[in-house]
């Protein structure tokens, strides 16, 4: 059965490892990108001959690594999915679940694929298979984290006159006065500028306190993950002491942690992404839990290229409770060369959402060629 049937079976199921250049060097709290970043690049294929693609973006020290993600989609996945029909992407997904632990990374590849693949054959984009448009572009945050601050406000000077009205400061990988210096650079400099703060686990418990409520002083929108994903005490009392919103990122992955993070009040919002979650559509989930508990969410994102961009902006052009933008900037502002045949849609401070079938823009595969380990 081929054509325009969800009830064609995939018959292909192939994979690229890739080493993408980047500009700059960045740093976060637990750990530091330099020289390449790595992915994964899933193509499926119908017997009617279409395909869908997903990306797996692991960092190591913060989701997995990229070897645990190849073997997750090469060796468990992977017999799941060839001779399963195209439309059964939840029996897919619940089946992908169980097959291996972990490996969210993996599993967002899988299901970003199913849906482009499902999207293509039927001729809608990914958003309409997640219950529809809420919003035609997403605000966009470009995170600063290169410890060169006279390379950083060269970029600073690139995304402000390309429109992007958010930042985000990465803090709490060196001294607090890095810190403290670089905050009253921006209010000085650009005070227009919507500025949030993220630690990335990067403090310690003594000094965490401390620091938060300083940098909260400078009245960012929200300060991020002060301490380790598991030290929800800390987390706690740090929001409950922050004049600021403090956001949930590394302690959050999928709905489970949700709800305890809900339960203990660790967080003002979450941030989503479906590196974490696991998918496109557990990362809803995460974003409902959220707002039917007070909290706020925004679209945040790993070292990703362009295909992985398409995947969370559809995610999010269909999740309503998802207000505070995304941070899909990397295949712009950071990646030496993105992998997309069509450049990822983000100007003017905005991404704009694809409408095309699918996710609405292919891999390159000359380029997913050159970049292949
Ligand atoms: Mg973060």
């Amino acid at each position: 059965m081929g054509g325009v049937s969800l009830d064609q079976r995939i018959v292909g199921f192939d994979l690229w490892h890739l080493k993408l250049p980047v500009t700059t060097r960045r740093d976060h709290g637990i750990g530091a990108v330099e020289g390449t970043c790595e992915v994964i690049v899933l193509r499926l294929t119908a017997e009617g001959g279409e395909t869908g693609f997903g990306e797996a973006s692991p960092w190591v020290v913060f989701t997995g690594s990229v070897e645990a993600s190849w073997a997750a989609l090469d060796r468990y996945l992977r017999p799941i999915v060839i001779g399963a029909r195209v439309g059964d992407i939840s029996g897919i997904m619940a089946k992908a679940a169980r097959a291996v632990a972990h490996c969210t990374e993996a599993k967002a590849a899988l299901e970003t694929a199913l849906l482009d693949l499902a999207g293509r054959i039927k001729g809608v984009p990914v958003w309409a298979l997640l219950g529809g448009k809420c919003r035609d572009t997403i605000p966009l945050s470009v995170s600063l984290a290169n410890p060169d601050w006279a390379q950083e406000q060269a970029l600073l000077e690139r995304i402000t006159s390309d429109g992007v009205g958010i930042v985000k400061l990465k803090a709490g990988f060196t001294g607090h006065a890095f810190d403290v210096m670089r905050m009253e650079a921006l209010a000085r400099d650009y005070p227009d500028l919507d500025v949030r703060v993220d630690f990335n686990q990067g403090l310690e418990i003594e000094e965490a306190m401390p620091r938060v409520l300083d940098l909260a002083r400078f009245g960012p929108s929200f300060i991020e993950q002060p301490v380790r994903a598991h030290q929800f005490a800390i987390m706690a009392k740090l929001r409950a002491a922050c004049p600021v919103p403090l956001l949930a990122d590394e302690s959050v992955f999928g709905p489970e942690d949700a709800s305890r993070a809900i339960a203990e009040g660790i967080a003002d919002g979450f941030s989503i992404k479906i590196m974490k979650s696991g998918g496109l559509r557990r990362g809803q989930e995460v974003a409902r839990m959220a707002a039917a508990n007070g909290l706020s969410a925004y679209g945040g994102d790993m070292f990703e290229a362009g295909l992985a961009h398409l995947a969370g902006a559809h995610m999010i052009a269909a999740t309503p409770e998802i207000t505070l933008g995304c941070e899909f900037y990397q295949a712009q502002y950071y990646l030496k060369e993105d992998i997309l045949e069509d450049p990822f849609p983000s100007a003017g401070g905005v991404v704009t959402v694809p409408n095309g079938p699918g996710l609405g823009i292919k891999p390159d595969l000359e380029k997913l060629e050159r970049y292949r380990v």
